[in-house]
């Protein structure tokens, strides 16, 4: 069975790990969310790909949630000293990637094949997708002014409330070569528990990967971020309390209106299951504190699929 998962960073990418143990790597694409990509040092950094990339290739660190693990952090000490631009932390290990990927991109390679090159290098068999090559950067609105996504997610803490969001450059952006293909082979198209604000809703901001899952042949499954209406971590459920009015499943499911069939929610959701209207609740544990969890999880959304 061929899968497609459209997926954020983090929690995208735990997700994902659970979904290559479930279905084989062979199977499994994923579209990524590229909208929190930001240069740092001249260095261009996709946050939401290295997630994925590097939990896929065993080199994630579990504990910090993102990045490396056995990270130094000695350059960023000596760009400290500097008083360079340290808001953003970048490990030694990490680095290394930015730099290569930084090199390709200036030298014209599109940031697809920047991606499945470093993907290939490090062993990771799924295959990995920026939602495109073109430029297309999250923006928040909120009563404080408007924040290009790094700025108010990590300078600010995400403390300032969200009223609204857009994604620069998506009217004009394509998908990244192979999206559409992949999305149209697939036997199931899943969206990952990832925030649907500003994970998920820019990989759908880019048109023809929207039109892709409103036309779909075949079923969509979307996974909850959500347990006991909270957020594991970040401000998905603030997001939702603000911008959809509730965090109960109807509401994670109404970020998605059109575009899927079903819902994997967490039994701690399942007293309020109201207001799903055509979209089927599959309720299981959704919390994925290993590397069992990420399968059971995968494998219950998958099995929201007729065999
Ligand atoms: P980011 O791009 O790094 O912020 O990561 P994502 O958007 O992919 O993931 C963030 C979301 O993952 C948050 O809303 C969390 O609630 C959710 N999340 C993290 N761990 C888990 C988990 O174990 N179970 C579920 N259901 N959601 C999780
Ligand atoms: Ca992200």
């Amino acid at each position: 069975m061929k899968v497609a998962v459209l997926s954020g960073g983090v929690g995208g990418a735990r997700f994902v790990s659970g979904l290559v143990a479930a279905a084989g790597a062979s199977d499994v694409a994923v579209v990524g969310n590229v909208g929190d990509d930001v240069d740092i040092l001249g260095l261009h950094v996709s946050p939401d790909l290295d997630s994925i990339l590097y939990a896929l290739a065993g080199l994630n660190d579990e504990d910090r949630g993102w990045g490396r693990s056995d990270e130094t952090w000695n350059a960023l000490e000596t760009v400290v000293a500097l008083d360079g631009e340290s808001w953003f932390r970048l490990g030694d290990r990490d680095l290394g990637l930015h730099l290569v990927r930084t090199q390709a991109l200036r030298g014209g390679t599109p940031l697809s094949e920047a991606t499945a090159a470093a993907a290939a290098a490090l062993g990771v068999e799924a295959r990995l997708l920026p939602a495109t090559d073109d430029r297309l950067r999250t923006w928040l609105e909120t009563p404080a002014g408007d924040f290009p996504f790094q700025e108010w997610f990590v300078a600010r803490g995400h403390r300032d409330e969200v009223d609204g969001l857009r994604f620069d450059g998506a009217e004009e952006a394509r998908p990244a070569p192979g999206v559409l293909d992949v999305l149209d082979e697939a036997d199931v198209l899943l969206l990952a528990p990832s925030n649907p604000y500003v994970s998920i809703a820019p990989i759908l901001a880019v048109r023809a990967i929207r039109a892709a899952l409103a036309d779909r042949r075949v079923p969509c499954v979307a996974v909850s971020p959500l347990i006991e209406g909270r957020a594991v971590k970040g401000p998905a459920d603030r997001m939702l309390a603000r911008l959809a009015g509730g965090t109960s499943p109807r509401h994670v499911a109404g970020c998605y209106r059109g575009l899927i069939d079903a819902i994997v929610v967490d039994e701690a959701d399942a007293h309020d299951l109201d207001g799903l209207g055509e979209v089927r609740p599959i309720v299981t544990q959704t919390l994925m504190v290993d590397a069992g969890a990420r399968r059971r999880l995968a494998e219950a959304a998958l099995g929201a699929v007729p065999a």
